[in-house]
């Protein structure tokens, strides 16, 4: 099935898409089951990444990025995701780069975006502890001010990128009185870093290229001037004011998840044979691919307008978290009808939707869960 047209395409960046996909099937496909085995894609293949120009593509050419918007990072996502390629966190570096564009001090901008873009410093976002996920006003980690630098204490859990992470968007708590008054943001870079330890990579169902990590700070000294935006008390705005832009990151990755597994799915079913003839020209397998086929069409629609939306700066909160928790839903259903076509074939985690399936899982929980969508939709109504 050849995948609809996104009206949002041109030459220009079909043009990217080509040269992500060549990129992605030389250098990123072959090492994925390495990867996986290690928990890591390691900092090479984000220097080659970043020499290619394939990192902060929608950051402006002054800080050292694409200078492109939203389409040119929706392509390399979904190019990626469509792969099954989960273990290189770049949504989440992307995330990084753009607290910094949007909130950073001048300063911030220049001395922090051309580094991320070069791949040479790997983004992370580390808001989440074990006693705050949904509820981030429960954040505990603090960061006192002594002269011209904060000492921060506390942990943070299930962070993306943890390992390999050289800048990390760290939550904070600034004022100890409760609430989300006192949240800030710090940047941190991590090299070299007194008091700062990862922990390991931690074990979970699927994604298992991502390294994923629990971070430790004990009187860790943070410079002043690396307060996001420099003014205290601003975190919880920040965060809130970029969400709609993750949101819409997840809903592009699960999208081209499903069209990457609906391909590989057709290709299977109709080389696959039983009872003499190939698996899909059973009746049952037509309709449930007529039925896949059509789900990943509308969601596909559904995901071009907010792609469109982002690049305008009109994407609300209500309509990108809609597009988070209806897209990842679906992504489970779509997954697990590929799987099902595959039989035996689709447990096995050599075969692509296999990994998808468990890899996706995740979706319907990181980035808000989908019950915290749902409330935020039901505010609006
Ligand atoms: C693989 C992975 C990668 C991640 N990457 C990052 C990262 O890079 N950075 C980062 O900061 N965090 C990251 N997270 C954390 C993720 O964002 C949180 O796990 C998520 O926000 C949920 O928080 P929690 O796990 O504490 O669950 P809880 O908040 O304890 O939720 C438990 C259950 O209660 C439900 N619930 C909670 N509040 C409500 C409510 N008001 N109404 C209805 N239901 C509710 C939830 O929906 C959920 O079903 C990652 C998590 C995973 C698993």
């Amino acid at each position: 099935m050849e995948p609809q047209g996104s009206p949002w395409m041109n030459e220009e960046l079909a043009l990217l898409r080509e040269s992500v996909a060549r990129f992605a099937d030389a250098e990123m496909v072959p090492k994925d089951a390495e990867w996986r085995a290690r928990h890591s894609v390691g900092a090479g293949i984000w220097q080659r990444a970043g020499e290619q120009g394939f990192l902060c593509t929608d950051i402006p050419a002054e800080y050292g990025g694409g200078g492109g918007d939203f389409r040119h990072e929706a392509v390399v996502y979904e190019e990626l995701n469509r792969r099954g390629l989960s273990g290189f966190g770049q949504g989440v570096h992307s995330i990084a780069a753009h607290y910094l564009l949007n909130h950073g001090t001048a300063e911030q901008r220049a001395s922090l975006l051309p580094r991320l873009a070069r791949g040479e410093l790997i983004g992370a976002i580390a808001f989440t502890e074990p006693g705050a996920g949904s509820d981030l006003k429960g954040i505990r980690t603090r960061a006192e001010l002594g002269g011209d630098h904060y000492v921060v204490n506390g942990s943070k859990i299930f962070i993306s990128n943890g390992q390999l992470a050289g800048l990390i968007v760290l939550a904070v708590r600034t004022d100890p009185a409760p609430g989300s008054k006192g949240l800030s943001l710090l940047l941190v870079e991590t090299t070299g870093l007194a008091g700062f330890k990862v922990g390991r990579v931690l074990d979970k169902m699927g994604m298992h290229a991502q390294d994923t990590a629990e971070l430790f700070f004990e009187d860790v000294r943070i410079p002043r001037s690396r307060l996001l935006g420099g003014v205290p008390g601003q975190g919880m705005y920040q965060l809130m004011s970029d969400l709609p832009y993750e949101r819409a990151i997840i809903g592009v990755a699960g999208v081209a998840a499903m069209e990457g597994a609906l391909a590989a799915t057709i290709d299977y079913v109709k080389q696959r044979q039983a009872f003499g003839q190939p698996v899909f020209e059973f009746q049952n397998s037509r309709f449930r691919l007529a039925e896949l086929a059509t789900q990943v069409r509308v969601a596909r629609t559904f995901i071009d307008r907010c792609i469109e939306r982002v690049v305008r700066g009109e994407l609300d909160t209500v309509t990108a978290s809609m597009a988070k928790w209806w897209i990842t839903d679906l992504q489970q259903q779509v997954l697990d009808g590929c799987v099902q076509l595959h039989g035996g074939y689709g447990y096995m985690n050599e075969y692509l939707v296999c990994r998808m399936f468990a890899d996706s899982r995740v979706q319907r929980i990181y980035g808000g869960t989908n019950e915290i969508m749902k409330e935020l939709i039901a505010r609006s109504l």
